[in-house]
C-alpha cells in the first residue's frame, strides 16, 4: 500500500518514524520499499527532510549520517558554498584587512567584527567579541540577522578569530575551544573547509594585499598565544610544526607553517597512542585549548593526525615570554 504513494508523501511519513526498528521494519515490508535502503539518494533525501541538513562529507556515506544521529547535533543553517560565493567573501574580507571605513558604523574596529556568511549578501558588521546571547554589545551584527534571518557569520575578533558562528543555533560551528563539547565530524570538516580556504593568503602578485593579510594574521594569532598564558598547556604540537608557527609569530619569517603533521609523536602501528620516548622541547611543545582549536581549524592537520592532550597540565613560557619581549604590540 505504502509503495503505491508518491516518494514525497513517503518520505514525509518514514521522516515521522523516531524509531529505528520501525523505520527497518517498514523498508523491509516489500520489495520496492525495501529498494530504498540501498539508495544513498533516499538516505540524503530523508536527512534533508527529517533535519534540515543539506550538507555532507564524502569520508560518509548518507546513510551513514543518518544512522549515526549526528544530523541532530549539526548546525541545519550551514551550507554547501560554492567556489564563486566564496570567492566574493574572500574578496571582501581581504577588503576589510585593508580598509574598514564606511562600514556598518564607527564602532566597527578591527578586532571586533564580523562577516555575514549568506551567499549573494555582502554585510560586515560590528559585534560582541563573544556573540553570545547576553553580549554586552550585540553590534549591527545581529540586527542584520534579525532583519535578513542570515545565520551564519564569520567572527573576526581577536579570540575567536576565524569562527563560523550561527545565531539561529547560538552556537559556534564545527571547532572551537571546549573539548568536552565534540562536534560532529561532517560539521567540523565543512567548517575547516571553509575557513581554510578563507584563511588562504592573497597571490604573489598583489605583494601589498598578502602583506596586510600577512601582518593580521601575525597580530591576531600573538593576541590567542598572549591570551592563553595563564591556562593550563596540555595539548602536544610536533615540535618542528611549532617552531616555524613561532618564527612566523615573533615576525622572524613571513611564511607561515602548513597544515600540522602530529603523527610523529604517535607509534606508527597505533596512531592513537602516544609515543614513550617523547621529549618535551625537543619533540614538541604544548599548548592550549584556544590554540589547539585554532590549530585544527585553520592550519588544519595532515595525515589524518590529531592533536591529544598530554594529560599533564603543564605551564610552558619560553615561547610566550619570547613574544611579550620582541614583537608583540
Ligand atoms: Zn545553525
Ligand atoms: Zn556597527
Ligand atoms: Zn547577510
Amino acid at each position: 500500500m505504502l509503495n503505491r504513494l508518491p516518494y514525497e508523501i513517503i518520505l514525509l511519513i518514514l521522516m515521522r518514524l523516531n524509531n529505528r526498528k520501525d523505520l527497518f521494519s517498514i523498508l523491509g515490508s516489500c520489495r520496492s520499499l525495501y529498494g530504498f535502503i540501498q539508495d544513498d539518494a533516499f538516505w540524503r533525501d530523508l536527512v534533508r527532510r527529517r533535519y534540515g541538513i543539506k550538507y555532507n562529507i564524502q569520508q560518509q556515506s548518507w546513510w551513514q549520517l543518518y544512522i549515526s544521529g549526528d544530523a541532530n547535533q549539526m548546525c541545519c543553517h550551514l551550507q554547501n558554498y560554492d567556489m564563486r560565493s566564496l570567492q566574493i567573501k574572500r574578496a571582501l574580507l581581504w577588503n576589510s584587512i585593508q580598509n574598514l571605513n564606511g562600514v556598518c558604523c564607527k564602532n566597527v574596529q578591527f578586532d571586533q567584527y564580523g562577516l555575514c556568511m549568506e551567499p549573494q549578501c555582502e554585510f560586515i558588521g560590528c559585534g560582541d567579541v563573544f556573540f553570545e546571547k547576553d553580549e554586552s554589545y550585540s553590534g549591527h551584527l545581529r540586527v542584520h540577522h534579525q532583519q535578513t534571518q542570515h545565520n551564519i557569520v564569520l567572527k573576526l575578533s581577536p579570540l575567536n578569530y576565524m569562527e563560523l558562528w550561527c545565531y539561529s543555533c547560538n552556537s559556534p560551528i564545527g571547532h572551537w575551544g571546549f573539548p568536552h563539547i565534540e562536534k560532529p565530524i561532517a560539521e567540523k570538516c565543512m567548517c575547516r573547509n571553509i575557513l581554510q580556504f578563507m584563511a588562504a593568503l592573497p597571490p604573489d602578485n598583489d605583494p601589498l594585499l598578502r602583506l596586510d593579510v600577512i601582518e593580521r594574521r601575525r597580530l591576531i594569532e600573538q593576541r590567542l598565544s598572549v591570551f592563553q598564558q595563564n591556562h593550563n598547556f596540555t595539548y602536544l604540537i610536533e615540535k618542528r610544526w611549532f617552531t616555524k608557527w613561532i618564527n612566523f609569530l615573533i615576525g622572524r619569517s613571513n611564511e607561515m607553517p602548513g597544515a600540522l603533521d602530529n603523527s610523529f609523536l604517535f607509534f606508527p602501528h597505533d596512531k592513537h597512542k602516544l609515543r614513550h620516548d617523547l621529549i618535551i622541547g625537543y619533540d614538541y611543545e604544548l599548548v592550549g585549548a584556544s590554540i589547539r582549536a585554532y590549530i585544527e581549524r585553520v592550519y588544519g592537520l595532515e595525515n589524518e593526525s590529531y592533536i591529544v592532550s598530554g594529560g599533564q597540565p603543564l605551564y610552558r613560557g619560553i615561547s610566550q615570554s619570547a613574544l611579550l619581549h620582541r614583537n608583540y604590540h
